[in-house]
């Protein structure tokens, strides 16, 4: 497969392929209604590598955590909104990010492992996209398993597609509560660092975000929604 070398702005060259086996959700989860996920195999297939002791209490008790506090953090910010009192915003927005990215992340991690042994050869999508945007496998697993090694504290490394750039790349997650929830897509994007108000406002940050809700560009919006629905239609 070729891929393109400078310009990325055509649609991806991907074949079609089915949705992974196991995610977070393929589908609209109300709020407070994510379930564990159970593991796509026994808790001992992985003892290769992973001990059955790890994997039951990671999975069980630690990812089952993750879970439940992103269902109290989901209906609590409901709670809020609908009362109207936002004083413990941000509280729940970190445990927002913190318990949403942390579901998230394992259901992904699970599935990022198999107990039947692969090869060590990605199929030819993947392989494409490897050879373009690292030089092939070798150099993929050099720069992934550096930047793994490297992660300070506790932390992810990720391969992770880039829907702007059309490429792939490695990210380390040093915190993943800072504050986003890993594989989220920005749709409506608003600067509130210094440098975007404050020559006029100065330090009433929220006037100039009172104000700027008049500048919202909402068929942008719309369009980005619909992009990426359509990119996803496992997604809905
Ligand atoms: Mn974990």
């Amino acid at each position: 497969m070729h891929l393109p070398h400078q310009h990325y702005t055509a649609p991806s060259q991907c074949t079609h392929t089915p949705p992974p086996q196991f995610s977070p959700t393929t589908h609209y989860v109300p709020p407070g209604h994510h379930v564990l996920p159970p593991l796509p195999y026994a808790y001992n297939a992985l003892e290769k590598v992973i001990d059955e002791r790890t994997l039951r209490i990671h999975h069980d008790k630690h990812h089952r955590k993750y879970v439940e506090d992103l269902n109290k953090a989901e209906l609590s910010l409901q709670a809020a909104l609908t009362n109207g009192d936002f004083t413990c915003i941000k509280h729940w927005e970190k445990e927002l990010a913190f318990n949403g990215s942390g579901h998230i992340l394992h259901s992904l991690y699970w599935t990022s492992m198999s107990p039947s042994d692969s090869g060590g050869q990605p199929h030819p999508t993947t392989q494409a996209y490897l050879d373009r945007d690292f030089g092939g496998v070798p150099h993929f697993w050099a720069q992934f398993s550096a930047a793994a090694n490297a992660v300070e504290g506790s932390g992810w490394c990720a391969l992770c597609y880039n829907p702007y750039f059309r490429s792939l790349v490695i990210l380390q997650a040093e915190k993943h509560q800072n504050l986003t929830q890993w594989g989220v897509v920005p749709l409506l994007v608003c600067d509130v660092w210094e440098h975007a108000y404050y020559l006029r406002y100065q330090n009433e940050r929220a006037q100039y975000v009172k104000n700027w809700f008049a500048l919202v560009n909402w068929p942008e919006v719309e369009l980005r929604l619909a992009h990426f629905l359509a990119g996803r239609p496992d997604q809905r």
